[in-house]
């Protein structure tokens, strides 16, 4: 079963990608995760990224395209992909879609968390003191927010005509919402 989750930073979407990864089995295509990997290493593409990652800008298509490659191709991942933020552009979404129609593999199951954005702040600022990501201040969780809505709202209306799409309400317990993502993928 392949997953994507969409959310807002902060909406608990890395937590229920844990999640889906236990219980199916899975690999999380973290892309935020790949990438301040990248800083970690200092790599070429680390250095090319750094400055858009701590302005709460989305990186280059080019880049995250690159990255996830790998994995859509790996036999070992085929049909245990969770996506948790990637696609997050109309430009990604599509070269997913072509990635994924190449490695014979769809999406089953869509997963949109709606959260408010002061909820979102609240959250974030706990998990800063705790995680200590950079990305993490004030500044950058509102531009990264913004840039969200703006970004990743063409590519929900994208994926929201499918019946396999979701919507769920983010602000409730993480149980709450694990139980209804429970409900729906059914296994
Ligand atoms: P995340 O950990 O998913 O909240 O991502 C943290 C940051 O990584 C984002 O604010 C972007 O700067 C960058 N990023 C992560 N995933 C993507 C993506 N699919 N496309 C572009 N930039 C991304």
């Amino acid at each position: 079963m392949n997953i994507i989750l969409f959310g807002p930073p902060g909406a608990g979407k890395g937590t229920q990608a844990k999640y889906l990864v236990k219980k199916l089995n899975g690999f999380q295509i973290s892309t935020g995760d790949m990438l301040r990997d990248e800083i970690k290493k200092d790599s070429e593409v680390g250095k090319q990224i750094i400055q858009d990652m701590n302005d709460g800008k989305f990186v280059d298509d080019k880049i995250v395209n690159n990255l996830i490659k790998n994995y859509i191709f790996d036999p070992k991942k085929k049909n245990k992909l969770i996506f948790d933020g990637y696609p997050r552009s109309l430009s990604q979404a599509k070269n997913l879609d072509l990635l994924l129609k190449d490695s014979n593999q769809k999406i089953d199951h869509i997963f949109s968390l709606n959260v408010k954005k002061e909820i979102i702040i609240k959250r974030i600022e706990k998990r800063k003191n705790i995680e200590k990501r950079s990305d993490d201040n004030l500044e950058t969780i509102l531009k990264r927010h913004e840039t969200y809505m703006e970004t990743t709202k063409p590519v929900l209306d994208f994926y929201s005509k499918n019946i396999n799409f979701h919507e769920i309400d983010g602000a409730s317990e993480i149980e709450v919402i694990t139980a209804k993502i429970d409900e729906i993928i059914n296994v």
